[in-house]
């Protein structure tokens, strides 16, 4: 058993044959979507398992080319619990979009707090402080993923009831192990960010997510058996919410 709460799942090569193994092996999936367009063929990988999950976004390295797709956003919304991924990008190549990123997010943002809220899955790359000064006051559960900002801001993030999803790639450094053991163990879950991720030169399938488990169980200093029971309390908290 293994909980993946931010995967590409339509992006990799053959994601039919990728979803039909996680049904197979019972891995959760949260399948984000990087562009509106892209909800109805990404619900599809989606049929006859009730452990994945779809959650519609509007990705920040694409908001300059996809900022038309907003009024779908908006007439999409109201059939899912989740929304990602969105966020805002302050690296190389998409700083220079950083109106249009700003602008998007907020559209999008305004929209989840109109309907009630959404457990929604964030990016944050080189944009940390921004995202968190966008997010407050926003009704739903911001959940950062791949969080690679300062401890100071890890802090504040805590602070605003963030949750994280954190992968193999992000523990594998220093800094990475360092935020999980500064995050509550109660609002921490796995992920992979495949077939983006990669680790150990491989891409991370879904249910790799498992070796996140076993790198956060070492931070924890506990048995795995141990962290994965309480993964699967804090997945059971997330979609018991609202
Ligand atoms: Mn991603």
């Amino acid at each position: 058993m293994s909980i993946d709460m931010h995967c590409h799942l339509d992006l990799y090569p053959d994601p039919f044959k990728v979803a039909e193994e996680c049904k197979r092996r019972g891995t959760y999936v949260l399948s984000v979507t990087t562009t509106p367009k892209a909800w109805d063929g990404t619900c599809k990988l989606a049929d006859g398992s009730r452990r994945i999950r779809t959650a519609l976004g509007l990705h920040p390295q694409l908001a300059h080319q996809r900022s038309n797709e907003l009024e779908l956003f908006d007439t999409l919304l109201p059939k899912t619990k989740y929304v990602g991924e969105i966020g805002l990008d302050g690296g190389k190549g998409f700083k220079e979009h950083w109106d249009v990123q700003l602008k998007v997010l907020r559209h999008m943002l305004s929209s989840v707090n109109h309907v009630g809220g959404r457990i929604m899955t964030i990016h944050s790359r080189g944009a940390a402080s921004a995202v968190l000064e966008e997010i407050k006051g926003i009704s739903g559960i911001p959940m950062l993923h791949w969080f690679t900002g300062t401890s100071t801001q890890l802090r504040k993030a805590i602070d605003q009831g963030c949750w994280f999803s954190v992968g193999p790639a992000m523990l594998c450094t220093k800094k990475g192990r360092e935020a999980v053991s500064m995050i509550p163990k109660s609002r921490i879950l796995t992920e992979t960010d495949g077939p983006f991720a990669k680790f150990k030169s491989g891409v991370l399938m879904p249910w790799d997510s498992a070796i996140a488990t076993k790198l956060i169980s070492e931070v924890w200093g506990c048995p795995q058996e141990i962290a994965t029971e309480i993964l699967k309390d804090n997945l059971r908290n997330l979609a018991n919410t609202k």
